[in-house]
C-alpha cells in the first residue's frame, strides 16, 4: 500500500484541519450531498499538481481556498499533503516515507514541498509520473466524470491511455529531448556565427604571422651572412692594421732622421751661401717644395674625406631607391573602400544595357584606378632620392675643384722639382768643395723622396683601411639594430671551406677583397628586405594569434560536440518514439482483452474494443487565388495518432457510444477504466461516485471489480452506494454544520449508510 495520509487544512470547505488515514485497501467516503466528499477528491488533485482550477471546480486559485461563513472567517491559504509510504521506492527518492505539500495563496500563488524542501512543480510531476500518477488523472474519476473518457476525443483518449499504461514518462523525456534538441540547434548556429565573425580576423592574422616567420626566416639569413662577413672583415682589418704599422714603422724612422739631417744640411748651406745664387735659389726651391707638400698632403686628406663622404652617400642612394622599388605600402582599409568603389560601379554596369551610361561608368573606372595609382606613388621617396642626389652633386663639385688645385700643386711640385733637377746638375759640374754643403742636401732629398713615396703608398692604405674600419663599425651597429645583441657572435663564427674544414686566416686574406664587397651588397639588400616587412608589435600580434586560434579550436570542438549531441538527442528521440510505439500498441492489445471481460461481465456478452486511429485534418486551400471562380479545394494533412472506442451491446445492434443510456455508459467507461487499471495498475486509484447510474445487480459486479483492482491499487471510493460501502475496510464520514464547514470522522458500515443519507 503506497497511500498512508491525506491532511486538509483551509481547503475548500475544510476550514478545520481533516485528516485521514489509508490503512486498507479500500477506503469510502460517504456523506450526505454536500457536505464536502467531492472536495476530499479535488484536495487528492490539488496536492498531485492539478493545474486547471476548472477540474477542481473554481475560477480562481483563491476558490480552492475556504471562503468564510457566518460563524468562521475566511481563510488566507490553503494546504494539503498528502503521505507516501515509499518502503518499496516506487516514488524515485530515498526516503522512506514522501511527503508531499502544496499551498495556495490568496494571490493565487502556489507552494510545492517535498518532505518540507521547497521544490518546483515540475519536480512533483517528474517524481509522480514516473510512479505512474500521471497529469491526466486518469486515476483520479471525478463525480459525472466516469464517462470521460468516453466523451474525450481520440487524442486526448490516447493521453488519457498512455498516462495509464504509464508510457507519459517517455512523453515527457521526447518533449525535454526535443527542448534540449531545439537549445543545441540554436547553440550550433551561435557558435556558427561567432566562428563566421572570428574568421576574416583570423584570416588577417594568419597573414601577419606568415610575415613576421618570413621576417624571422630573413632575420636568421641575414644573422648568418653579417656573422661571416664580420669575420672576415675583423681578420682583414686586423692584419691590415698590424701590418701597416709594422711596414710604416723602418720608413717613418728613417724619414725623422732624413728629416733632421735636411735640416742641418740647410742649415750648413745657410750659412756657407754667403753671395752664391745657386745656393739662395736652392734654398727658396727647398722651403716652396716644402710647402707644396704639406698643401698636397692636406689636400689628399681632404680629398679621401669627401671621397669616403661620397661613397657613403652613394650607398643610401641604392638603398633609398630600392626601399622604394615596390612603391608605398597601401593600406588594407584603403583597398577595401577601393574595391567596394569598384564594386560598385561593375554592379552599376551590369543592371543596365544603355550604352552612354555603360561608357561614363567605365571613364570613372578608369579615372578612379589611375587616381589611386597617383595616390600611392610615392613623393616622399622623390624628395629624399633628391636630397641625396643632391648632396652627392655638391660633394663631386668639392671633389673636382680639390682635384683642380691637386693638378696644380702637382704640376708647381714638377716644374719645381725640374728647376731643382737643373740646378742641382748645375752645382754638381762645377765639383766645388765649397758645394759639398749642397750635395749632401741633394742626396738627403733623394733618399727622402724615395722614403716619402714609400710612405704615401703606406698611408693610401692606411686611409683605405680607416674607411673599412669606419664601414665596420657602421655596419655592426645597423646589425645590432636588426639582429640584436646575437651580431656580436660573430668573432666566434668558423667559416667552413667547401669541404668542411676550418679556413685558416691565410687563405681567408688571400681572397679578393671584391667578393668581400659582394656579400656586403648581399647584407645591403637584406637589410631593406627586413626593414621593408617591418618589425614592430610582433610578439603582440603572435599572442593574439594564438589567443583567436584557441578560441578558434574550443569553438570547433564546441562545435562538433554540439553536433554529436544533436545527432544523439535526434536518435534518442527516434528511440523513444519507436519505444513508446511498441509498448503503446502492446499495452492496448493487453487494454483490449481485460476491456473485453470486464465489458461481457458487466453487459454479460457482447463485445468492446480499443483501435488506434489517425486523425486526417482536412484544411481548405485556396488554389486560385482570390479571383472570381477561383477552385477552392480540400487539402488532406497528416494528423497525429487517437483513441476510438468500438462497441457491441449483446443482443442490440447499438455500436454508437453516442446512444447507449446513461447506465450503459457508466457500465462501459468503468469497464474500460477497470481495464486500464488492471493492466498497469496505478497506485492509487480515487472514483468519486463512479457507481450512482448502477441498478443493484450491477453495483453487486461493481463491487466484485473493485475488490479484485484493490489487489493492486489502493481505492478510495466515494459513495452513496452501500454495497460499495460495504467492500471498504475503513469508512470515513463527512458531515457539515451549520458554519458550512466539513468534517471527518471514522464510521462504521450501519453509520455509514445513516451518515450517507
Ligand atoms: P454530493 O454528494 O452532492 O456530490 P459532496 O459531498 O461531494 O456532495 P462537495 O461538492 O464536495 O460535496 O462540497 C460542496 C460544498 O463545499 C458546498 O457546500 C460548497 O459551498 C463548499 N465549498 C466549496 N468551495 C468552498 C470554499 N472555497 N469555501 C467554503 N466552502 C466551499
Amino acid at each position: 500500500m503506497y497511500l498512508k495520509s491525506l491532511e486538509i487544512n483551509g481547503f475548500k470547505s475544510f476550514a478545520k484541519k481533516g485528516f485521514l488515514e489509508f490503512k486498507t485497501p479500500i477506503t469510502s467516503i460517504v456523506g450526505p450531498n454536500g457536505s464536502g466528499k467531492s472536495n476530499v477528491a479535488e484536495a487528492f488533485r490539488f496536492v498531485l499538481g492539478e493545474q486547471s482550477i476548472k477540474s477542481m471546480r473554481g475560477k480562481r486559485g483563491e476558490d480552492l481556498i475556504f471562503n468564510g461563513s457566518n460563524e468562521v472567517p475566511k481563510m488566507s491559504r490553503a494546504s494539503v499533503k498528502v503521505v507516501f509510504d515509499n518502503s518499496t521506492r516506487f516514488l524515485d527518492i530515498d526516503f522512506d516515507d514522501v511527503e508531499i505539500q502544496r499551498v495556495v495563496h490568496r494571490d493565487g500563488s502556489n507552494e510545492y514541498h517535498i518532505n518540507g524542501t521547497l521544490v518546483r512543480l515540475k519536480d512533483i510531476t517528474e517524481l509522480l509520473a514516473k510512479a505512474n500518477i500521471g497529469s491526466t488523472g486518469h486515476h483520479i474519476i471525478s463525480q459525472g466524470e466516469a464517462d470521460r473518457i468516453l466523451s474525450a476525443n481520440p487524442k486526448d483518449r490516447k493521453s488519457m491511455i498512455e498516462d495509464a499504461l504509464g508510457l507519459r514518462v517517455y512523453q515527457y523525456k521526447i518533449t525535454e529531448s526535443e527542448k534540449k534538441q531545439k537549445k543545441t540547434s540554436e547553440n550550433i548556429r551561435e557558435v556558427e556565427l561567432l566562428r563566421k565573425e572570428i574568421a576574416p580576423h583570423l584570416r588577417f592574422l594568419q597573414k601577419q604571422v606568415e610575415k613576421i616567420e618570413k621576417a624571422r626566416e630573413l632575420r636568421d639569413e641575414l644573422k648568418e651572412m653579417y656573422q661571416e662577413y664580420l669575420k672576415r672583415e675583423s681578420v682583414y682589418l686586423e692584419y691590415e692594421e698590424k701590418n701597416i704599422g709594422e711596414k710604416k714603422h723602418i720608413p717613418v724612422e728613417r724619414l725623422k732622421v732624413l728629416d733632421a739631417e735636411l735640416v742641418q744640411a740647410t742649415s750648413q748651406l745657410e750659412e756657407s751661401v754667403g753671395g752664391d745664387e745657386k745656393s739662395a735659389e736652392l734654398l727658396s726651391l727647398e722651403r716652396e717644395l716644402r710647402d707644396a707638400r704639406t698643401e698636397k698632403d692636406t689636400l689628399l686628406r681632404e680629398l679621401g674625406r669627401i671621397e669616403g663622404e661620397i661613397s657613403s652617400q652613394e650607398r643610401g642612394l641604392v638603398r633609398q631607391k630600392e626601399h622604394f622599388a615596390d612603391g608605398k605600402p597601401i593600406p588594407f582599409s584603403e583597398l577595401q573602400q577601393f574595391s567596394e568603389k569598384i564594386r560598385q560601379q561593375i554592379d552599376t554596369v551590369e543592371s543596365t544595357d544603355d550604352m552612354s551610361i555603360i561608357k561614363q561608368v567605365l571613364k570613372m573606372v578608369r579615372d578612379n584606378f589611375s587616381n589611386f595609382v597617383r595616390n600611392f606613388q610615392d613623393a616622399e621617396e622623390d624628395s629624399l632620392v633628391k636630397e641625396i642626389e643632391d648632396e652627392i652633386k655638391e660633394l663631386q663639385t668639392k671633389k673636382h675643384t680639390l682635384e683642380l688645385s691637386r693638378g696644380s700643386l702637382i704640376e708647381k711640385e714638377i716644374s719645381l722639382n725640374g728647376r731643382y733637377d737643373v740646378l742641382q746638375q748645375e752645382i754638381e759640374k762645377e765639383k766645388d768643395s765649397s758645394r759639398e754643403a749642397e750635395t749632401s742636401v741633394f742626396r738627403i732629398r733623394a733618399e727622402r723622396n724615395e722614403v716619402l713615396s714609400v710612405l704615401s703608398q703606406l698611408q693610401y692604405r692606411e686611409t683605405v683601411f680607416l674607411k673599412d674600419k669606419d664601414a665596420f663599425s657602421e655596419e655592426l651597429k645597423e646589425g645590432g639594430v636588426l639582429i640584436g645583441l646575437e651580431i656580436t657572435s660573430f668573432k666566434e663564427y668558423v667559416i667552413l671551406g667547401d669541404t668542411g674544414e676550418q679556413i685558416t686566416n691565410e687563405i681567408l686574406l688571400s681572397e679578393e677583397r671584391e667578393k668581400q664587397e659582394e656579400r656586403r651588397r648581399k647584407i645591403e639588400k637584406s637589410k631593406i628586405r627586413l626593414e621593408d616587412m617591418g618589425g614592430g608589435s610582433s610578439d603582440e600580434v603572435m599572442k593574439e594569434f594564438q589567443d583567436v586560434t584557441e578560441r578558434e579550436a574550443y569553438l570547433l570542438r564546441e562545435l562538433e560536440d554540439l553536433k554529436n549531441t544533436e545527432e544523439s538527442l535526434s536518435d534518442l528521440i527516434s528511440d523513444l518514439i519507436i519505444q513508446l510505439d511498441t509498448e503503446f500498441k502492446a499495452g492496448i492489445s493487453k487494454i483490449n482483452k481485460e476491456f473485453q471481460n470486464y465489458f461481457s461481465l458487466m453487459f454479460g456478452g457482447g463485445t468492446a474494443s480499443l483501435s488506434v486511429v489517425r486523425a486526417v485534418k482536412r484544411r481548405r486551400s485556396d488554389l486560385g487565388g482570390l479571383d472570381e471562380g477561383s477552385v477552392l479545394d480540400m487539402e488532406e494533412e497528416e494528423g497525429e495518432d487517437g483513441i476510438e472506442i468500438t462497441v457491441s451491446l449483446p443482443r442490440k445492434k447499438v455500436k454508437s457510444l453516442m446512444i447507449l443510456s446513461g447506465g450503459e455508459r457508466a457500465l462501459t467507461s468503468i469497464a474500460l477504466l477497470f481495464a486500464m487499471s488492471q493492466v498497469t495498475p496505478p497506485p492509487f486509484i480515487i472514483l468519486d461516485e463512479t457507481d450512482a447510474a448502477l441498478d443493484e445487480a450491477n453495483s453487486r459486479k461493481y463491487g466484485d471489480m473493485i475488490e479484485n483492482l484493490s489487489a493492486h491499487s489502493q481505492l478510495i471510493l466515494i459513495t452513496h452506494n452501500r454495497e460499495t460501502m460495504s467492500r471498504a475496510g475503513i469508512l470515513y464520514g463527512v458531515t457539515m454544520g451549520s458554519g458550512g464547514i466539513s468534517k471527518l470522522l471514522s464510521v462504521e458500515l450501519d453509520e455509514a449508510v445513516v451518515v450517507a443519507k
